[in-house]
């Protein structure tokens, strides 16, 4: 199979096919999406070598569970021993054996085909297309931000960073009632995010009060990041921090200290959560494609996130 292979650069390779083991399903991608992690990839975050790409809506076609051969699929990038003390307490997402696809240990989705054991897949409803469907591994990552902390309606957030996951950040953080600010620095992402109705700020704009949002969430993909977000945030607020940088972040924790913030990490979240807010229409993310690459063009499709204004890009395996 065609596969984009990163070893020490990112190239297109003839790769063989790999073979579901017992309990795994062999699926056949038809789109993938290249998200802000894929980059860090590159420039050398989590030392992975091999097919990067974890974001995918695909097709089983092979599985010696029968009843998923056939059905459109998203897969769950975590995957678990099941039987450490972390996944018997329900966080196999924190395994301590756990590989995860196109990022530590497992090929991922910038293929035309992948394995994943069948308790990671989740079928799509046949509402949702294929290009709202690539969106489910991001969107469960916004929307962990949730199941995590309560946001009571009325909240005054911020999310800093009007990128690909910010804007699905926003829009879950709005479904909920809370006053949201998206500060970015793009003209053409913040015009989209006015598209979706939010507010939003340029990262300069004077009028950004310090010390002004209960929440901010900081998604902006560089360590300076956080040091707005704690200029931003009031006392006893929340800063969740979503950004994965290859580099170490540096910033004054006397301020954490003083003004008692909370720092919260956040990561990848819950499928059905982001298939349900797909299927219900509420959250808006096929407007965020800015291009869809065929697969063997991938290393185009990354040389195009370079565009400032670009959101997403996907590489599609159309048979
Ligand atoms: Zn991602
Ligand atoms: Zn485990």
């Amino acid at each position: 199979m065609k596969a984009l292979c990163l070893d020490g650069r990112l190239s297109l390779q003839e790769v063989s096919t790999p073979r579901p083991t017992p309990g795994s399903a062999l699926i056949r991608i038809i789109l993938a999406g290249i998200c802000g992690t894929d980059r860090q990839i590159l420039k050398g975050y989590s030392g992975f070598r091999g097919i990067p790409g974890h974001e995918f809506v695909g097709e089983v076609v092979e599985c010696d569970a029968r009843e998923w051969v056939g059905k459109r699929v998203v897969g769950e990038i975590n995957i678990s021993c099941g039987s450490c003390d972390w996944c018997r307490r329900g966080l196999s997402r924190h395994c301590s054996y756990r590989t995860v696809m196109g990022i530590i240990d497992h090929q991922g989705a910038f293929a035309e085909f992948v394995t994943l054991p069948v308790r990671n897949l989740h079928e799509v409803p046949a509402s949702v297309p294929d290009e709202a469907a690539v969106f489910t591994e991001p969107l469960a990552a916004a929307a962990e931000i949730l199941e995590q902390m309560p946001v009571a309606s009325g909240t005054r957030a911020a999310v800093l960073g009007a990128g690909r996951l910010g804007l699905l950040v926003a829009q879950v953080l709005r479904n909920v009632g809370t006053q949201v600010t998206v500060i970015g620095r793009s003209a053409g992402k913040l015009e989209m995010a006015r598209s979706f109705g939010l507010t939003t700020a340029r990262a300069d704009d004077a009028g950004l009060r310090p010390r002004s949002f209960q929440l901010v969430v900081e998604a902006t993909s560089s360590p300076e990041g956080l040091e707005t977000a704690l200029r931003l945030v009031e006392p006893r607020g929340t800063v969740v921090m979503k950004s994965t940088f290859h580099q170490p972040a540096h910033f004054d924790t006397a301020k954490v200290v003083v003004d008692e913030i909370t720092l919260l990490g956040s990561r990848c979240g819950n499928f059905q959560t982001a298939l349900g807010l797909l299927k219900d229409g509420a959250i808006q993310v096929e407007p965020l494609i800015s291009k869809i690459f065929p697969l063997e063009q991938g290393v185009e499709a990354f040389a195009f996130l370079d565009n400032p204004d670009c959101l997403k890009v996907l590489l599609a395996n159309r048979a």
